[in-house]
C-alpha cells in the first residue's frame, strides 16, 4: 500500500467519440493526480513495445490497426493504490462484462466473440497498466523522465 503510478491511454475510439473530458475528469474526481500527459499518434513499433506480451496472438493484427487508426492521450496518474482504483474506474477489459459506473460499462458494450468472430480488437476505449511491474515498463516507454512532474494536489494538501 502506498503512492502508486500507472500508466492511462485513451485509445483512439475514446478521443474520436470525444470522450477525453468525461473520463479524465472521473480520475480528477476521486483525487487522481495527472502527473504526465500527452497526445500521441502511435506507430505499429510502439504498438509492438507497449503490447509486446501480445505480439503473435491471434487478436494482435487487429490491435495493431486498432490503436495506431487515431491520435492516443496517454497520461501517467499518480495516488494511494492508484494501479488498483484505476482499474476498478476502467472495468474489465471486456466492455461486455463491465459494470455500469465503469469507463468500459458506461461507454462501450461490445464483447470477446464479436471480435474474434471479425479478426479485430475489441474497442474498449482505455487502457490502464495491470500491475507495478507493467506500469513502471509502459511509463518508461510512453515518458521520459523529465515528462513527469512533482506537484502536490489539493488532496494531499487536505490528507
Ligand atoms: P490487455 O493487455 O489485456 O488490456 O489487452 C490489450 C487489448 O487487446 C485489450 O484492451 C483489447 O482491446 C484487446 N484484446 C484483448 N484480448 C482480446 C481478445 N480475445 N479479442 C480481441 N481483442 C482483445
Amino acid at each position: 500500500m502506498g503512492v502508486e503510478r500507472t500508466l492511462v491511454l485513451i485509445k483512439p475510439d475514446g478521443v474520436i467519440r470525444g470522450l477525453c473530458g468525461n473520463i479524465i475528469s472521473r480520475f480528477e474526481n476521486i483525487g487522481l493526480k495527472i502527473v504526465a500527459m500527452k497526445m500521441i499518434w502511435v506507430s505499429k513499433e510502439m504498438a509492438e513495445r507497449h503490447y509486446e506480451e501480445h505480439v503473435g496472438k491471434p487478436f494482435f493484427v487487429g490491435l495493431q490497426k486498432f490503436i495506431t487508426e487515431g491520435p492516443v492521450v496517454a497520461m501517467v496518474l499518480e495516488g494511494i493504490d492508484a494501479i488498483e482504483v484505476v482499474r476498478k474506474i476502467v472495468g474489465p477489459t471486456e466492455p461486455k462484462s463491465a459494470s455500469p459506473g465503469t469507463i468500459r460499462g458506461d461507454f462501450a458494450h461490445l464483447s470477446y466473440s464479436m471480435a474474434d468472430e471479425r479478426g479485430i480488437a475489441v474497442k474498449n476505449i482505455i487502457h490502464a497498466s495491470a500491475n507495478k511491474k507493467d506500469a513502471e515498463r509502459e511509463i518508461g516507454i510512453w515518458f521520459s523522465i523529465d515528462e513527469i512532474y512533482k506537484y502536490e494536489n489539493i488532496y494531499e494538501k487536505t490528507l
